[in-house]
């Protein structure tokens, strides 16, 4: 499909927006009540730091909302104004956090159903209202909502877009996109749809293999065990790796994207020297600036002298994940949980280790003075670290006064 061409043609659509209506003033308010929260400012205002009784809380100097999510929330607080009778569904979460999606559940604004992994657009009818979340959708679906007469908000980051549109440079030039994410969060999967040939790594060991399959050849039947569910159709590893352009999920972790695209460009000039190097290897500087800004905050923060930390963000949060693993990597106790109803009753906590279940850890807050590092995901609302920062006050609180 010519996607360029689709793109083009849907954004001159009456039916498709990308801006709100004009009606900022009348959802502000109900913004600031429903996601801001007076006690982060006043950390925010003290330093990122405030001491009660024997703890102290350490915020990350950047942390929670980044301006992509906070758009995309205010665009379809818009077009429930400015769509007030209409069905409204989205296409998927609009962000990864809980309390959002109930908010905008409680508008009325209804989820596409999923059936065995698959969504079921058949509850989509003309005249519908369909928003498109932050982290995009796939041209596919585009492609039908459009086809369905339905009317599109379209909520993509443009950081998002940014990429797409170096996966069509890619594409325009014969390049392979090599895109690091996970090959099945829905960013990735909406950036796919764009590329001709692609192939998702996960991390630098997946992207270690691949680089050397480039340089030394290697049994392709496990090569394509490996990504049967992370490549185009019909990806053959011995012609596909000729040329690559590199691509990302704009959450992953920033260092490691770096990395990536310098392995492959060390591989590629090793293949096939420098002179040549531009026709094997494309790449943009496409890291979403929030991203890197809270993972560099957060090293800023592990740095410090910390009991523990608290990561607060939805468990399929991405960006989320990775602040969790910079803590684990310091050896830092780290809990990530997705609200603050994960603490109590008493001094427990219900949280999700990295690649585990959640656990139950009882007794989580020493008996002791402590300093708890917090940040959050780019999906958290501040009202929610709030909330969490008023149960570990009260849960200190408390075991003081016994
Ligand atoms: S994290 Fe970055 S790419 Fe994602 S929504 Fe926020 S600003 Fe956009």
């Amino acid at each position: 499909m010519d996607t360029k061409a689709f793109k083009r043609s849907l954004s001159s659509s009456q039916q498709y927006h990308r801006k709100g209506f004009g009606r900022e003033a009348e959802i502000t308010d109900l913004l600031q009540a429903e996601y801001q929260s007076n006690l982060v400012q006043q950390i925010r205002d003290h330093g990122y730091r405030l001491t009660r009784g024997d703890v102290t809380i350490r915020l990350a100097e950047a942390f929670g909302f980044c301006w992509g999510v906070e758009r995309a929330i205010a665009l379809a607080y818009e077009t429930r104004k400015q769509f007030p009778s209409e069905r409204i569904w989205i296409t998927n979460e609009i962000i990864h956090n809980p309390s959002v999606n109930q908010n905008l559940k409680e508008m009325q604004v209804q989820f596409i159903p999923v059936h065995d992994d698959q969504k079921d657009f058949s509850v989509v009818e003309c005249g519908d209202v369909v928003v498109l979340p932050a982290f995009g959708a796939s041209v596919q679906e585009m492609q039908l909502l459009n086809e369905k007469g339905c009317v599109i908000m379209d909520t993509t980051c443009p950081w998002v877009s940014k990429v797409w549109n170096s996966v069509e440079k890619h594409k325009k030039g014969s390049y392979t996109s090599i895109i690091h994410g996970k090959y099945k969060h829905e960013e990735t999967i909406a950036t796919s749809s764009y590329a001709d040939k692609y192939l998702v790594v996960l991390n630098l060991a997946e992207a270690e293999y691949v680089c050397s399959d480039i340089l030394h050849g290697g049994d392709q039947q496990e090569f394509m065990a490996k990504f049967c569910s992370a490549c185009s159709a019909g990806f053959d590893p011995d012609i596909d790796l000729e040329r690559v352009g590199i691509a990302n999920q704009t959450t992953m972790l920033k260092g490691e994207t770096e990395q990536i695209g310098k392995l492959f460009e060390r591989t590629l000039m090793r293949k096939y020297g420098p002179a040549v190097l531009n026709q094997h290897f494309l790449s943009f500087n496409t890291i979403c600036d929030a991203t890197q800004e809270r993972q560099d905050a957060m090293f800023q923060l592990v740095a410090e002298q910390l009991d523990l930390m608290v990561v607060i963000g939805g468990f399929n949060s991405s960006n989320t994940t990775h602040l969790q693993e910079i803590a684990v990597e310091r050896g830092i106790p780290s809990y990530h949980i997705d609200s603050s109803k994960r603490i109590g009753p008493g001094n427990r906590i219900e949280h999700k280790p990295l690649q585990r279940d959640l656990e139950v850890q009882e007794n989580w807050l020493p008996a002791r003075p402590i300093v708890v590092g917090i940040t959050s995901g780019a999906s958290t609302p501040d009202k929610v670290v709030a909330d969490v920062v008023e149960k570990i006050f009260d849960l200190k609180a408390v075991s003081l006064a016994v």
